[in-house]
């Protein structure tokens, strides 16, 4: 990859840092010059971040794409958040609300959730349909790291 860079956002002030994966642990937010961190918790992932936050993103990204009506989904979030912590730096996980964002959700005909969608290299790697235990989840998403 000629490319190892990721995009996060600060924590701090919101703004979208590119920041070198070489140089990470000292990376500063570009506007408040705040100290930069791999994310622990999933992002929020909508049709307007989806291009930048998951499609040109270098580290492999997992897509939650759930709605606050299924109790799957809220079954599979702590997991989720888990997920995160563990793989903070290697990985990133994103949450899509497929009621707010439906055009998306359609594109990747997203037809039951919850769905975890894997990508990689701006590519749909994996397709998880249903609630998961951590292990599955971990073992599709470390292939990929
Ligand atoms: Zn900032």
């Amino acid at each position: 990859m000629a490319d190892k860079s990721q995009i996060i956002a600060c924590e701090n002030c919101g703004t979208k840092n590119r920041i070198s994966l070489e140089n990470k642990d000292k990376a500063i937010c570009g506007k408040c010059k705040e100290k930069l961190y791999f994310p622990t918790k999933p992002i929020e992932i909508t049709g307007a971040n989806f291009n930048l936050m998951v499609e040109k993103s270098t580290l492999p990204v997992l897509v939650d794409f759930w709605a606050t009506w299924c109790p799957p989904c809220r079954m599979i979030a702590p997991i989720l958040d888990e997920v995160a912590r563990e793989l903070s730096g290697k990985a990133m996980i994103g949450k899509l609300d497929v009621d707010a964002n439906q055009i998306t959700a359609g594109r990747f005909r997203v037809q039951s959730i919850p769905t975890l969608l894997i990508f990689k290299g701006g590519k749909q790697v994996e397709r998880i349909v249903g609630l998961q235990t951590k292990e599955a989840i971990l073992q599709k998403l470390k292939k990929h790291l």
